[in-house]
């Protein structure tokens, strides 16, 4: 039996691999969404704001943040809940954060779209769990501007270990040198940035955030990387002055890294292609 696959899957039809797929996007969506709303609060609790209450991943026990109702199971299936209770909690009426059907939708889509993309196979699940991560890091740093340790620097790892494990020695030195590069680039930015300007341009998580895309995707990779987060964080910053909705020094960087890193993996060739930037993947050895 395969440990990594005991149903089989990967003799299933592709259609019900990605139905399979797709429903545990979902399931692990609805968790993320516990993960993207407890770990800022547990952090500043033990940051030392002792009014905000304890809290651990598990518990207590999945509630309404208004009336603090506990959920029963058919209140907390991902996304169908939401939508048979229009978006409202059953017990206050109260309006549930449009964050949670959308972070469910997306971990389900991205499930799906890895899984056709790399196949059912250990570099699909291991993507597709690199991308929920960074799911999860795009919405805690858009809601409270922090992108927790807790969750790059285990990226940062998992994504050494699992090139040292499983990929050549070539594409181990990639991913190394990535971390060490992701790291030291932004890092220096940020000094340019704040001797030239008195002003902090970046925070550390995104260093190491940066270091982990690094990590997983190799060094080469990082130079996409940079310039679509780049051109993401232009496109959003034009169309908040233009819509007036937002002020764009005050916009964090991290959301428009992972954007940047999901569009290279979803759609990798296509997207280097158009940007002239197809040398800097195929320096890569990761089959993007
Ligand atoms: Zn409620």
């Amino acid at each position: 039996m395969d440990l990594l696959d005991p149903l089989g899957l990967a003799t299933w039809p592709t259609g019900l691999q990605l139905a399979f797929a797709a429903l545990f996007g979902l399931i692990l969506g609805s968790f993320l969404n516990v993960v993207i709303y407890r770990l800022p609060l547990m952090l500043r609790r033990s940051w030392g704001e002792t009014d905000l209450p304890q809290l651990s991943l598990s518990w207590p026990a999945s509630h309404c943040p208004q009336c603090q109702a506990q959920l029963h199971w058919y209140n907390n299936l991902p996304l169908l809940s939401w939508l048979l209770q229009k978006g409202r909690c059953s017990a206050c009426q109260q309006p549930i954060s449009l964050r949670y059907p959308l972070v469910e939708l997306l971990a389900g889509l991205l499930a799906v779209g890895l899984i056709w993309r790399y196949g059912f196979s250990l570099q699909g699940l291991a993507l597709t769990g690199f991308a929920l991560t960074l799911l999860a890091l795009a919405a805690i740093d858009a809601q409270t501007r922090l992108l927790p340790d807790h969750l790059t620097l285990p990226l940062l790892w998992a994504g050494l270990i699992y090139h040292w494990l499983f990929s050549s020695a070539t594409l181990f030195d990639q991913a190394f040198a990535g971390a060490l590069w992701g790291y030291l680039s932004l890092w220096s930015l940020y000094w340019v940035f704040r001797l030239l300007t008195g002003r902090e341009g970046m925070g550390f998580g995104d260093f190491k955030l940066l270091a982990a895309l690094g990590a997983w995707l190799g060094a080469p990779a990082l130079v996409p990387v940079i310039l679509l987060a780049s051109l993401s964080g232009l496109i959003t910053a034009a169309l908040g002055k233009a819509t007036g909705q937002m002020n764009s020094s005050s916009l964090p960087f991290g959301p428009h890294l992972v954007v940047a890193a999901l569009a290279l993996l979803l759609g990798g060739r296509e997207l280097a292609g158009w940007l002239q930037l197809t040398p800097w993947l195929e320096m890569t050895r990761w089959a993007f």
